[in-house]
């Protein structure tokens, strides 16, 4: 099969973002990849399409996703300016003045010097240590509007905020997020923030797209699984997999998922999604799956006065 693209979406800063992006982050499944294997992953995706990849600090890897993306430019196979880099700000880096500090790290380690979006990882600050530290995100916020207004990012946004802690933003701050970086899969279709966010023209990223259809080594996740018969249906249906079917699903909520995969064949698989749409009855059957279970755990830190979940 030819290279497929994903289509862009426009941000509320007029910058634009491929719909579609490669996750680098790994351990949320039982999996052992090494740095390499990431490397290799970026490689692979860029050359079967993909523009956009989604890397942070805290993963470890910008190192290796900066080398799978100079790989791909030395082959001729991108341009810099075709390629779409997401990398985050960590928790523990929270203060205005480490903000664009910690940037600049991210862009050495990356070997660039420019990301296309930076984000706010958690709108919860930490020590290094791990414990709660007491700054507001809305001085995390003008660090990053410095971040911007320096062309060190082209966009920037947040991951993991809440509705209110978004118009907390929104009321203080002339630059609005351009992304909102969430959990959403088919066990946790957050249908309040994601509408609270497209109003107010904020876009969003749905991170572990998959939810529970891969394993999470939680036997007591809920469905659905890989071989569910709604989606087994819907997959025969379209000539496709389960996979593509629940990435299809967000992406026609207007959603930017970010799988990951370090696998050749699933990385293929998983841009393989931009030659069918889903019916509106079909999407409601996936969202029917909804349990608000999320397989990102942040409970840890429920007692942080920003913590952004419910429970
Ligand atoms: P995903 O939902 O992307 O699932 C990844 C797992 O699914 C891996 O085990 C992968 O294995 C497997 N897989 C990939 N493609 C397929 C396929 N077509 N069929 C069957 N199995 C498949 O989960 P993640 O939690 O990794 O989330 C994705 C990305 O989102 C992260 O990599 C990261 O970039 C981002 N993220 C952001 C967070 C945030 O706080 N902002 C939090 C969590 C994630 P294999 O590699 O072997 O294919």
């Amino acid at each position: 099969a030819s290279a497929q693209q994903a289509p862009c979406i426009e941000l509320n800063d007029g910058n634009r973002i491929p719909s579609l992006a490669l996750g680098t982050g790994r351990g949320t499944a039982k999996e052992t990849d090494s740095l390499d294997d990431v490397r290799n992953a970026v490689f692979w995706a860029l050359q079967a399409g993909y523009r956009h990849i989604d890397t942070a600090a805290v993963y470890g890897d910008e190192e290796q996703v900066g080398q799978g993306i100079a790989d791909a430019i030395a082959k001729g196979i991108v341009t810099r300016d075709q390629v779409f880099v997401t990398t985050k700000l960590w928790n523990d880096k929270h203060a205005r003045d480490q903000v664009v500090p910690a940037l600049r790290e991210s862009l050495s380690r990356l070997g660039l010097d420019y990301v296309d979006l930076y984000l706010i990882h958690f709108p919860l600050a930490t020590k290094s240590d791990g414990s709660p530290e007491n700054i507001d995100y809305l001085e995390t916020w003008n660090g990053m509007e410095e971040a911007k207004y320096l062309g060190l990012a082209r966009s920037i946004g947040v991951s993991n905020f809440n509705a209110s802690q978004i118009d907390r933003i929104v009321a203080n701050s002339p630059v609005r997020p351009a992304v909102n970086e969430i959990e959403v899969n088919p066990t946790l279709t957050q249908e309040p923030l994601v509408y609270h966010c497209l109003s107010l023209g904020i876009a969003v990223m749905s991170y572990s797209p998959f939810g529970f259809l891969v394993s999470r080594d939680r036997p007591d996740a809920p469905p659905p699984r890989y071989d569910d018969p709604t989606l087994v249906a819907l997959a025969a249906k379209y000539g496709k997999t389960p996979g593509q079917i629940v990435l299809r699903y967000l992406i026609d909520r207007g959603l930017i998922p970010i799988p990951k995969s370090t696998n050749p064949k699933r990385i293929v698989e998983n841009i393989n999604v931009f030659d069918f749409q889903l019916e509106r009855e079909e999407i409601a059957s996936i969202s029917r799956f909804n349990k608000n279970t999320r397989v990102i755990d942040i409970s840890d830190w429920k007692d942080h006065p920003y913590y952004p979940h419910q429970s």
